[in-house]
């Protein structure tokens, strides 16, 4: 069986506080689970409940054994690690991989700085767990016992990924955080710096590189979407690499997703609000796909 189980899904900075107690607000932290074997997306601040969890509840069974995979470096992604429990047990045995947008640092120097004295009490050596760390691109990697992930670069201001895991016909994608592409060039011909060929070009560009993501997500039976905005508040902020909830609904219509996930809630978003926008949703969407649409929400399990 292979399911999802969210423990963080804000994005930018944690948010905790009595308008976000039902939807979250720690930062992004997935459980992926193909049966057993465990596999760990990003180390935003669900890291800490989650490790917590597998403290008491896995290692009854042996140690922690997870392939831990970081979409990207930015802070909201990578803040939990010094509190995740397992790094503290010599038998865990850690693989982390994830993507690096400038070369002179490595993985291991990006997400370990934040164990130096200057941030923290405990340094990285202190840790007793057994940790590799892997710098990848865009690739196909064997986990072992049939489970598959491939990757695939998406539209943020760092080199980020989305992940595909596939499991005995099953599959789930993440796709956050993504912005869809955009033409770059003036398509405005009264623009003094318009040119009609680079326009052309850009919008077939642009139209390319998304339905290279579109192919990404084709068919999947449980898709994790950026929606940060709503369609209004995108336009305010184009080139911050994310997406609004109606993109994400469409491309994951286009791409015959079967369940979408809403996730990396805008910090100020409350959940009033986010059921309220959850609500309109589906019912704007309602006899037009049978695609199921819900907001990411701490605690919620989902089997593809
Ligand atoms: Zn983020
Ligand atoms: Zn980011």
């Amino acid at each position: 069986m292979l399911s999802v189980t969210i423990w963080g899904d804000r994005g930018s900075i944690p948010c905790p506080g009595k308008d976000t107690v039902v939807y979250g607000g720690n930062t992004s932290c997935l459980e992926i689970r193909a049966d057993k074997k465990l596999v760990i997306i990003d180390f935003g601040t669900g890291i800490k409940p989650f490790g917590d969890w597998l403290m008491s509840n896995d290692l009854k069974d042996g140690p922690i054994d997870a392939d831990i995979f970081i979409t990207h470096t930015h802070w909201d992604h990578i803040m939990g690690f010094p509190m995740f429990a397992p790094l503290f047990l010599p038998a865990s045995r850690l693989r982390i991989r994830g993507p690096v947008s400038y070369e002179d640092e490595t993985l291991e120097q990006i997400i370990g700085a934040q164990l130096t004295y200057r941030y923290w009490p405990i340094r990285l050596n202190e840790l007793s767990a057994h940790i590799e760390y892997a710098q990848i691109k865009e690739t196909s990697l064997d986990l072992g016992d049939g489970l598959w992930v491939t990757t695939k670069y998406l539209n943020h201001p760092v080199l980020c990924l989305g992940y595909r895991f596939e499991y005995r016909g099953k599959s789930i994608v993440t796709a956050y955080d993504n912005e869809p592409f955009r033409n770059l060039f003036p398509t405005d011909p009264n623009d003094p710096s318009y040119d009609e060929d680079a326009a052309k070009e850009g919008d077939a560009a642009a139209r390319e590189e998304n339905e290279k993501v579109l192919r990404f997500f084709q068919g999947a039976d449980v898709l994790v979407h950026d929606s940060q905005y709503t369609a209004a508040e995108y336009e305010k902020h184009l080139g911050w690499g994310h997406s609004s909830f109606e993109y994400a609904i469409n491309a994951a219509n286009k791409a015959g997703a079967k369940k979408l996930i809403l996730f990396h809630h805008d910090p100020n978003r409350t959940d009033i609000q986010l059921a309220g926008l959850e609500s309109e949703y589906r019912k704007r969407t309602a006899g037009k796909t049978a695609m199921k649409i819900m907001m990411a929400r701490e605690g919620l399990r989902i089997e593809a």
